[in-house]
């Protein structure tokens, strides 16, 4: 079992302690998080990861997974797309079924807490049935909702009021509410199957496995199959550079249990790619952890086309892994990306293109944006300080209004 004291290494003695400090300042609390599926996507990524380690602060810490049907995962998929953005009109039947879905997994939730937060719109209603069951509750708001469609966020909006405050990732994505709003950066953990070091020998059997030879540059995108991730723009980007340099295109991914739109994007995937024997289109399960990190650490370039993006956890895994990775300016992902040094920005499949055929042709600074990328990783996109972030949201919950908190 991976344990606090194991991030000194690389994190160092002081950021550690200071987690330490911050946790026993806080004394013993009941901290209670709430998304929508235990497996898929960043927030799943983020909680497997971080719960455990909360737990070791001393905070009696437990991930609660709200339970749906098909018409619930349509609708709470609606929401997404309409707040990143997309024209989306939402039957008042379905907003009933949203409601009722969140009163019966109410009736389930017994616990009381000291923190309740809330990932995402899907579990946002519980407040209406329980607030007495926790002292503060706070939204956790891990979209792009930089432009959203306002009829959905309107609903949205009236309910993520009644919280005691909400969390973006990034200052473009804050919002006119009534409560205190707090940004925190999403983080990776260094020491999961996801992204520990792995052997040569590691990374070539996970490839011989999934029939991936190593005789041209590899591109990768690693996402859920997601039209915002823009899988086609990926492949429309791929062949422009194909025709001139030659190289492959590996499109990983697997499938979220509450995003139904999966297998319709992954059908479309799979006709734009036909007949294109560089292209290689990778379903993986969802506890394919190692699989992705052989992935990210065999490619050449990695690449996230998105056209909306809350923060992109796949950018700061690749970057953790050394390599250059090729971002749309959108969202967190510029929080990520500094162009010509940590990564390079676009905004369209031909700038992608583009700077594809730049990097292949430079490996020298390909190798130095990606040891200044992972540089900067660890500075600030870890895991240990997301952990420090949400310690100190809570101290400030516990202290409203005061002047003076000792951290
Ligand atoms: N992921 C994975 N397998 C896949 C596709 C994605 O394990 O087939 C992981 C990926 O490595 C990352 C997370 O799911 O940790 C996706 O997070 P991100 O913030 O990039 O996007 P989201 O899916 O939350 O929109």
């Amino acid at each position: 079992m991976v344990t606090l004291n194991d991030y000194t290494a690389i994190v160092g003695e002081e950021v550690v302690g200071q987690l330490y400090r911050l946790a026993e300042a806080l004394g013993p609390r009941r901290f209670i998080h709430i998304n929508s599926t235990r497996s898929g996507g960043g927030v799943a990524e983020i909680l497997s990861r971080a719960v455990p380690l909360l737990n070791q602060l001393g905070l009696d810490t437990v991930w609660e997974v709200l339970q749906g049907d098909p018409d619930f995962f349509d609708v709470t998929k609606s929401f997404h797309n309409a707040l990143q953005g997309q024209d989306v009109r939402v039957p008042q039947s379905l907003l009933d079924h949203y409601k009722e879905i969140n009163r019966e997994n109410a009736r389930k939730f017994t616990w009381e807490a000291d923190f309740v937060l809330v990932h995402d719109p899907q579990p946002a209603w519980l407040i209406n049935e329980m607030r007495s069951q926790a002292k503060h509750w706070i939204w956790r708001c891990h979209i792009d909702v930089s432009r959203p469609n306002i009829k959905v966020w309107k609903f949205l909006q009236e309910i993520v009021s009644q919280y005691d405050a909400s969390v973006f990732s990034m200052a473009q994505f804050a919002q006119n509410l009534p409560h205190p709003q707090y940004l925190i950066r999403p983080s990776i953990d260094p020491l999961s199957e996801k992204n520990r070091d792995l052997t040569p020998e590691e990374i070539q059997k996970v490839l011989d496995r999934l029939g991936i030879e190593r005789d041209k540059p590899i591109i990768l995108q690693v996402s859920r199959f997601d039209s915002f991730k823009d899988p086609l723009g990926v492949i429309q980007a791929f062949r422009m550079v194909r025709k001139h340099t030659p190289c492959k295109l590996v499109l990983a991914g697997g499938e979220a249990t509450d995003d139904p739109e999966g297998p319709r994007t992954l059908a479309e995937v799979m006709e734009a790619a036909q007949g294109e024997p560089d292209i290689q289109v990778l379903l993986l399960p969802p506890d394919g952890h190692h699989e992705v990190n052989a992935l990210q650490r065999a490619a050449d370039i990695i690449l996230q086309k998105s056209t909306r993006e809350g923060f992109g956890l796949t950018v700061t895994e690749a970057m953790w892994k050394g390599k250059p990775v090729i971002g749309s300016a959108v969202g967190g992902i510029v929080l990520q990306l500094r162009d010509y040094s940590t990564g390079f920005l676009v905004n369209s499949p031909e700038g992608c293109a583009f700077r594809i055929r730049y990097l292949l042709h430079r490996p020298e600074m390909a190798k130095r944006m990606g040891k200044l990328a992972q540089e900067f990783v660890r500075q600030h996109f870890l895991i240990t300080r997301t952990l420090r972030d949400y310690l100190t949201l809570l101290s400030l919950l516990e202290n409203p209004g005061s002047q003076l908190i000792e951290l």
